[in-house]
């Protein structure tokens, strides 16, 4: 029994390219924002665009103001001009593949050449590059139409970019018999094809397929056709709702794909409703994970993962009374998180709609959960002394403040209000109140030498600065529709991924340098097991863009477990 994601689900690159823009612009401007005609075929992100106030608009009116998006299929050069003349600031999402379809004819209806587009007149995508055309563009979408075009004296052939190999194929053997001069550009977008490849792969493996996204979207549609054209049961959903599980019966293996416009929000709601569905068939299975996932939307397995981490420093260190400390960190980081969740039911909403829920529903107990365990940490703190207690609580208050507005306006201008909006800030200042707690204070109050208690610090905040950007790279398009300045956001998920395998590697190179050059003994090196075995499955997910779901989760939330581990062996 098993549920297989295609690699291939969901935006494409244009697509995302728009959609980030379009929200990279509403978290930073203060005017009015518009999309020209919907930004994409897929209502929950056109309701997601509405909430957030970025409203669409089909004509163009006399006299605008604010920002207008031209969305990725792309415009005619006169839309734009028109768009600017009436007042907005233009911003243009279209697509790079379009815009090379569109140079192309620009650059030969300049000499006079006619054009001719395969694909439909209708669509939005031709209707821009008609555009380009001159008034000498002519769109088909037969054979038949194809002969009977015009002989032209000179013409340039191009596809629309989502337009079917076979026929752009047999278009292009006409051409060469009847007018080997005619130009012929292979504009066809390779996404289309890889996707529409890997369905009909994975529905020949699989007992059913279920294709999300947009009714009104031609590539989710065709996507369906195609797995539906192999035999094997498919069927097209808006959303998870839609999932008719009596039909399912008792299928074994389930593949879920998603056109290019649909978020991973809906794909990964999909997964996990089908999943649940699943396992309630293996009611052991399904207790077993039932507890996994209670696991981890409390985060009672990262404040385990906590109080391990401080096991693990302290063999840097040299060993010590480490149970007081590592009960110290494991109740912060429990409390810290627990009510930072709280906080973030919105971006979970899309990045995680089960924990989103599981708030929504528990709140209230979650935050007394979140005070109890701030109190206990702060009550243990207080018995190591005042410069721990006060260190603690500075720490707690600044955590607490995170979310709220306390940055004036006159020291940070219109974007920043609260230490939240401070790009990047999240994921520093959580590995370093990480660090501080499972490392420096105990370091601190233990009285530890400078050089390791620094070692220790940079390898436990190195560890947790590589865990929380990773998780942040997941999250990654909730976190830009909530408006959040995550690292991925800031660098881009490339550069982040760079930055967290250097830091890793760093982090695993401290463990040795803490044996090399103080007390930490033999069992250093498998502190190292902690950084390598982060970078085993950041190596896996480069290789697999799979979407984070609870096993995979966990697996990367356990990786503090093996530092608890090295110390237990000593
Ligand atoms: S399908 Fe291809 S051409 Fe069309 S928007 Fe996506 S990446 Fe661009």
């Amino acid at each position: 029994m098993k549920i297989s994601i295609a690699k291939t689900a969901g935006f494409c690159m244009g697509v995302r390219r728009a959609v980030d823009m379009v929200l990279d612009a509403s978290n930073l401007a203060d005017e009015p924002i518009f999309t020209y005609g919907p930004l994409i075929h897929n209502p929950q992100v056109l309701e997601m665009l509405e909430s957030k106030e970025i409203f669409r608009i089909d004509t163009i009116p006399e006299k605008g103001e604010g920002i207008v998006l031209i969305r990725a299929h792309g415009v005619p050069p006169e839309d734009e001009q028109a768009l600017a003349k009436a007042g907005f600031t233009v911003i243009n999402a279209t697509c790079p593949r379009v815009v090379r379809v569109q140079v192309i004819i620009n650059k030969f209806a300049k000499k006079g050449y006619a054009t001719i587009i395969i694909g439909d007149k209708k669509h939005p995508e031709v209707v821009g590059l008609l555009g380009y055309a001159r008034g000498k563009g002519h769109t088909i979408t037969s054979m038949d139409q194809l002969a009977g075009l015009p002989a032209f004296e000179n013409a340039v052939v191009v596809a629309q970019t989502t337009q079917n190999t076979e026929f752009y194929q047999e278009i292009k053997d006409w051409c060469r018999v009847h007018a080997p001069h005619y130009e012929i550009f292979d504009t066809i977008c390779g996404s289309t094809e890889k996707r529409q490849n890997e369905v009909r792969e994975l529905a020949k493996s699989h007992d059913a397929v279920i294709v999300v996204g947009g009714k009104q979207s031609g590539n989710t549609r065709r996507l369906a056709q195609v797995a539906q054209e192999t035999g094997t049961s498919a069927t097209h959903i808006e959303d998870a709702e839609e999932i008719d599980y009596q039909a399912l019966g008792s299928t074994q293996n389930i593949a879920i794909t998603a056109g290019a416009s649909t978020p991973n929000w809906i794909i990964k709601d999909t997964c996990l409703k089908v999943d649940q569905n699943l396992k309630r068939r293996r009611p052991v299975m399904g207790r077993l994970t039932g507890v996994l996932d209670f696991l981890l939307k409390t985060n009672l397995l990262l404040a385990v993962g906590a109080a391990c981490l401080t096991y693990g420093a302290a063999i840097i260190q040299g060993g010590g009374q480490t149970h007081v400390y590592a009960a110290i960190a494991m109740l912060y980081v429990l409390s810290m998180q627990v009510m930072n969740n709280t906080m973030t039911i919105k971006s979970d909403t899309y990045n995680k709609p089960d924990r989103a829920s599981f708030y929504k529903r528990y709140g209230r107990y979650l935050k007394v959960l979140a005070l109890i365990s701030g109190c206990a940490g702060l009550y243990l703190g207080y018995t190591r002394g005042w410069v721990f207690f006060g260190v603690l609580a500075a720490m707690t208050l600044l955590g607490l403040s995170y979310n709220m507005n306390i940055i004036p306006a006159f020291l940070s201008g219109r974007r920043i209000h609260r230490i939240k909006d401070v790009p990047g800030s999240k994921t520093v200042l959580i590995a370093m109140a990480w660090g501080i707690v499972t490392s420096l204070l105990p370091a601190v109050d233990g009285g530890t030498p400078w050089g390791m208690a620094g070692v220790s610090f940079f390898y436990a905040t190195g560890l947790v600065f590589a865990r929380t950007a990773f998780v942040d790279i997941l999250a990654v398009q909730g976190d830009r529709i909530a408006g959040k300045e995550t690292l991925p956001i800031l660098l881009g998920k490339k550069k982040s991924m760079r930055v967290i395998q250097y830091v890793l590697i760093g982090s695993a190179l401290l463990p040795l340098c803490g044996f090399l050059l103080g007390p930490a003994g033999n069992m250093a090196f498998w502190l190292a097991l902690v950084p390598l075995f982060m970078l085993l499955l950041i190596k896996s997910y480069k290789e697999d863009s799979f979407l984070s779901g609870s096993p995979y989760e966990f697996l990367f939330e356990s990786s503090f477990l093996l530092a608890g581990l090295a110390a237990a062996m000593t």
